[in-house]
């Protein structure tokens, strides 16, 4: 944390070793008056350091606990001439990230939910004003009611989700599934909407692939990822999806030719509420938290979730399950592929 070594620290002032100003003050009071304190420092790693570690961020939170040195000192009067003092940091940085995190996100949720709750009271107010007697403009308003509802009602659903599978951790219920009729289910799902825009499925997978999950989870993440290749694509497009043994992985691939997501953008795409256009999405109905979930799924399944993409070109989303131990499970190849 210092930049220097112990033994360089021992020859030098406190000033030199952590470069802070406030903590030379605080330092300074202390000697001077001999009361303790608790405070926390913001705190920029000097250059040196930062050179020789890049892993670590430049800028750090530590809480220090100043008190004046007392060791083996018995006599009250004693106490006052030692002039040592006793410093604990604590590198509390991490500590402060998670409680930025939190602050966003229940920053982000308020926000979601206040856009329709707002349309929700403009609406019934607008009818307990009057409009309540104008039947099809009652109507109207009672459609636009129904589908903030719903709205709203998407958005708690996924919250509950990911929330349940922050929980589940280690516990979760796993059995060996056949990755054919996970994908042919998934894609059940979604059909209704692909066929709406003549989207169609190439699903590639051996009959014999196996991925040790749970079921529900594991089809509601490959719903999810064709959910958005489907609102993602163009019409009459074809979306290919493939899962295929890797070592001790298997590997689903969901493919679409669509609109695809800017560079800058893929970093973030995983993080909750993060949309490339806020607008298109609420507009296709979503929530902003299908990636967050497919990501929590691979995670509780002790996998990840990756995207490649070329904007305007199309997205592949790839998600690995580990299937190590998994009996029956077939080596790669041998594909069946099929057009759905
Ligand atoms: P949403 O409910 O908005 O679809 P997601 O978490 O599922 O939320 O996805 C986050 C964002 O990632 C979307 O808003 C969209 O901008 C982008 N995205 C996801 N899948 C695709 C895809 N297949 N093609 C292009 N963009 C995508």
């Amino acid at each position: 944390l210092a930049g220097c070594s112990e033994d360089e620290a021992l020859k030098r002032r406190l000033i030199q070793v952590f470069r802070s100003s406030e903590l030379d003050r605080w330092v300074g009071n202390l000697v001077s008056r001999g009361e303790s304190w608790e405070k926390e420092l913001h705190y920029a790693i000097p250059p040196k350091e930062d050179l020789k570690d890049t892993v670590t961020p430049r800028e750090r939170f530590l809480q220090v606990h100043g008190s004046v040195f007392r060791a083996g000192m018995k006599d009250a009067a004693e106490e006052k001439s030692d002039g040592r003092v006793l410093l604990v940091l604590h590198d509390i940085t991490e500590l402060k990230r998670l409680e930025q995190i939190r602050k966003d996100f229940v920053a982000n949720v308020s926000h979601e939910l206040k856009t329709p709750i707002t349309s929700l009271k403009g609406y019934v107010e607008t009818l307990l004003d009057g409009a309540l007697d104008d039947r099809p403009k009652a109507e109207e308003f009672l459609r636009i009611i129904a589908s903030q509802t719903e709205r709203i009602n998407a958005i708690v659903t996924d919250l509950l989700s990911l929330s349940r599978l922050e929980q589940a951790g280690s516990t979760l219920e796993k059995e060996p599934l056949p990755g054919r009729s996970l994908l042919e289910s998934a894609l059940g799902v979604c059909r209704r909407k692909a066929e709406e825009k003549r989207i169609t499925f190439d699903l590639v997978c051996p009959e014999e692939l196996f991925v040790p999950a749970n079921t529900l989870l594991i089809e509601q993440a490959l719903v999810n990822l064709i959910d958005n290749a489907v609102k993602y694509s163009n019409a009459g497009s074809v979306v290919r999806l493939t899962a295929k043994n890797e070592g001790k992985t298997v590997t689903f691939q969901v493919e679409d030719s669509g609109c695809g997501i800017p560079e800058k953008d893929l970093p973030r795409l995983f993080e909750r509420f993060f949309r490339v256009d806020r607008a298109r999405s609420r507009e296709l109905g979503g929530t902003g938290l299908g990636l967050a979930i497919v990501k929590h799924i691979a995670l509780a399944h002790g996998g990840s979730v990756g995207v490649s993409s070329v904007e305007g070109k199309g997205a592949v989303f790839t998600l690995r399950i580990p299937s190590a131990g998994l009996s029956g499970s077939s080596p790669a190849g041998g594909s069946v592929p099929s057009e759905l």
